[in-house]
Formats: structure tokens, C-alpha cells, sequence
């Protein structure tokens, strides 16, 4: 982290929901911005560090499972009958049951590397690899937790732990599936590991993670809900249509009527997919201020099913973006893709837009993802303003997409025009994120080999 404050010239920044010029920016020694000016006068300017490209706000990743990076582009055959969900769910365990805490942080850094380059600067992680192969506790129960920060630590992404509670293998079962051994937890567990994480400071961040109605009982989710005060609170709910029934089938209610009705949601909780929710359910989450993460790649690549987001984004509801299993590592692919699976569901155009009653469609999904990143990540992280983390990228202007193009269609272009323009350089807290080492890069390519020759 900085020690002295930063300066820095932007020939143009995304302040506020629309383009600024001549922006001077000044990032704090804690790493926040202590102030944004526009049209900065000459004498202003000098001092400052004058940056190649437009600046845009970096964003917050609000769901990763950092180890499903090594199965990007390996389940694309098709092989059972059924070829869904549940089958692809049975490929990951093979994955998650044989990676080694070595081999966790080094696909974990190679991740957090990608992530950066492709404008995120903090990922939420979501992480239930807890315990040794066949379930065997580590000596350190932090000990895959610590791959994970570490992981963070070398690349310099911010990152938002969140260990998560697994207990079940289904509605109304006792016990874990033999295959789902790593993910044993209990309220205990998960809050030792969170107060940990909460004690690193800095960058790192902590919450806690429920896995899934499925995988959890009420009395260990009230519990663990209670505890854990001033965090985040993150959860998977209504992928599935599966899932959705075996809720109605065990409790009666659909999976976020069962939430309304048990939980006290507030504004720490972050709802992941949301994919099959009725306008009623979406209604009660926005009057508890609860945010969803959605993930449009991976729901499209896992064949889940299209969210409501005009429904969402026409009430004001909070939300962010997560790249989940990473079939890929661009938010601006997530972002045109959340848009396009509207559009051709609905057979209409710029459907965020008229959502968000706003003219430009990837400003509306740019500003909502940016606004949800703060509540998915339990830090501020909301953009070029006065007391956020000063987080951002500039835009590479020699871009093929951005040839051309008039100043005032940037955004548009910089997520509609694809191959997406890329960032010369990325900032996190104020400072250069470092060139890529070659070594990271060396590292996932031995844990390739070994988890799949
Ligand atoms: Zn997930």
C-alpha cells in the first residue's frame, strides 16, 4: 500500500455516470481518493502523472470459486445422456476433490493475474474447499483459505474471503456426500475463519458464505447469519429449476419465499443467481435491500436459465457481476452477454436501458454492476468518488474497437464492440498493478499437468 498521496490526469473518466474531462484525480495515502476534479485548470495539473487513455472505475468480481479457473474450456464435450447442471456438477467434484493447497494457490494467482488485466480489481470469493482429500481436516483449518489471500497478495487484487458453510448434500439430509467431504463446515468454523481473514487488513477483506439452501440447515444458517455482524453475506439461491422444486417439495415455499420468511435479509445480503424468481420474490428482496450477483457467462455455459433484469433493474435493485466458474475472466463479455440473453428472450433492443430508464445501454449495466460491487464486497468500491478505494483502469486508445468512435459512445464501445478494448494499466488503492510474472503463468500451467495428465 501507498504511503503518500497519488496524482493523476485523466484526458477523460467515467465520474458519475458519465464521461468528465481533464479529470484530476488524488488518491489518499490509505489508498481511497480523496478528491475527483473535472476540467482541472493547468496550474491544478502539475504534479499529477498524465495517464495514456480514458479512465474507468475498476470492478468488483462479486463471485468466484478460483479453483473451477482449471476446468475452463475442459467440459465442453458432451458425454452422459443428461448433460446439465447436476452432471457438470459431478465433473467439478472430480476437480475440487483431488487439488492440492500448492495447487490451489498457484490456479489462484494465475486467476487473479487474468482478472486484473481484464479490469477487475477485487473478487469475491466464494470458498468452500475447506478440509484435506477424503475430509481429513488440515492442521491449519485456514490452511486453503490462505492459498486463497496469499494468491491475492502476490497478484495485488483486493479480494473479499468468504469461507462458506456447507453441511448437507440435499433438502432434508443429515450428512455430506462422500464426494463433498472438503466442504465440511460448521457456524463455528466458518466464523473462526472469517475473524482471521478480518484481522489481515488492508486489501483483504472478510465475509461468509452459505453454499445453498440444499446444503444447509435453518438452525446452522440463523446461527450463522446472527454472528456474523458487519459483513457480507453471500448465498446461492434459485440456479436451479431443480432446486427450486426440491424446496417447494421440502418446505412448501420457493427458495427466496423460504429466505423472506426465515431470514432477517438486510443490506448485507448478496443473493447469487436469483436466476427463478417470480416479481413477488424480486420484490421482497428490494424491500429488504438485499443484492443479487449475477453471472451471466457461467448460468449461460451451465444452462441455467435467463434472469428477470427488467424486473430487477426497474425497481432500483442492487446488483453485481461475477465470473463464478471463469469460462471467462471479462466483464465486459458478462456485461454484453447479461444484455444479449435479455434481448433475445424478450426479442427486443437495449433492454437495460429502458430498464434503467437511462439512454445508454452499457452505461446502465456499467453503473449497476459498479454499484452492486461495494455490497458484494463489504468495502467502497464504487467508483471515481471522494472515500472509495481508488481502484481503476485506463483504456488502451489504441483499442481496434475505439478507432473512430466519438467521444460520447466510449462505453458503448468499450462493451458492445468486440474484440473489447483492453486496459494499459490497472490501478488498485492507488497504485500500479505490476506487470505479469511469468512465474504465475509457469505455476497453473504444472497444476494443469498434474490435476489432468
Ligand atoms: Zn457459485
Amino acid at each position: 500500500m501507498g504511503a503518500e498521496q497519488q496524482l493523476y490526469l485523466a484526458p477523460a473518466a467515467w465520474v458519475n455516470g458519465a464521461w468528465a474531462q481533464d479529470v484530476l484525480l488524488t488518491a489518499g495515502a490509505d489508498g481511497q481518493w480523496s478528491s475527483i476534479a473535472p476540467n482541472a485548470p493547468a496550474d491544478a495539473q502539475r504534479g499529477a502523472r498524465r495517464l495514456d487513455g480514458p479512465v474507468v472505475p475498476g470492478l468488483v468480481n462479486g463471485h468466484s470459486h478460483a479453483f473451477q479457473r482449471a476446468m475452463a474450456g475442459l467440459t465442453e464435450h458432451s458425454g452422459a445422456a443428461e448433460d446439465d447442471f447436476w452432471s457438470w456438477r459431478d465433473r467439478m467434484y472430480s476437480a475440487a476433490n483431488r487439488i492440492t493447497p500448492e495447487q490451489l494457490e498457484a490456479i489462484a494467482a494465475f486467476l487473479y493475474c487474468e482478472l486484473l488485466r481484464s479490469g477487475y480489481t477485487h473478487v469475491c470469493e466464494f470458498h468452500y474447499l475447506h478440509n484435506g482429500p477424503e475430509g481429513r481436516p488440515y492442521a491449519d483449518p485456514r490452511e486453503m483459505s490462505l492459498c486463497l489471500m496469499r494468491a491475492a497478495q502476490r497478484t495485488g487484487i483486493g479480494l473479499t474471503l468468504l469461507p462458506t458453510l456447507y453441511m448437507r448434500s440435499g433438502f432434508g439430509a443429515k450428512t455430506l456426500r462422500e464426494d463433498q467431504c472438503r466442504f465440511a463446515s460448521t457456524p463455528d468454523s466458518v466464523l473462526r475463519i472469517a475473524e482471521l481473514v478480518a484481522r489481515q487488513g488492508g486489501r483483504v477483506a472478510a465475509g461468509v458464505a452459505v453454499h445453498s439452501l440444499r446444503a444447509v440447515d435453518e438452525v446452522a444458517l440463523r446461527e450463522l447469519a446472527a454472528v456474523a455482524t458487519g459483513m457480507p453475506v453471500h448465498i446461492h439461491i434459485a440456479e436451479q429449476r431443480r432446486e427450486v422444486d426440491d424446496c417447494i417439495e421440502h418446505h412448501g415455499l420457493r427458495p427466496v419465499e423460504w429466505l423472506l420468511a426465515k431470514v432477517a435479509l438486510d443490506a448485507s445480503w448478496n443473493l447469487v443467481h436469483s436466476t427463478h424468481c417470480t416479481q413477488a420474490e424480486l420484490e421482497g428482496l428490494r424491500n429488504r435491500r438485499a443484492s443479487i450477483v449475477l453471472c451471466p457467462s457461467t448460468e449461460a455455459n451451465l444452462g441455467d436459465g435467463i434472469f428477470d433484469l427488467p424486473a430487477w433493474m426497474g425497481q432500483s435493485g442492487s446488483w453485481a457481476i461475477g465470473s463464478d466458474s471463469h469460462v471467462t475472466r471479462s466483464w465486459q463479455e458478462e456485461l454484453r452477454l447479461l444484455e444479449y440473453s435479455q434481448r433475445l428472450g424478450l426479442r427486443q433492443r437495449n433492454v437495460a436501458a429502458r430498464a434503467a430508464l437511462c439512454e445508454s445501454s452499457a452505461a446502465a449495466l456499467f453503473e449497476g454492476a459498479l454499484e452492486g460491487g461495494s455490497a458484494a464486497a463489504g468495502r467502497p468500491l464504487g467508483g471515481l468518488m471522494a472515500g472509495q478505494r481508488a481502484d481503476f483502469l485506463v483504456v488502451d486508445a489504441t483499442s481496434s474497437a475505439l478507432a473512430g468512435i466519438p467521444p460520447d459512445h466510449l462505453l458503448d464501445a468499450l462493451v458492445f464492440s468486440s474484440p473489447a478494448p483492453a486496459f494499459s494499466e490497472v490501478f488498485v488503492a492507488g497504485q500500479a498493478v505490476p506487470a505479469a510474472d511469468p512465474a504465475v503463468r509457469a505455476g497453473f500451467v504444472r497444476a494443469m499437468k498434474e490435476l489432468w495428465t
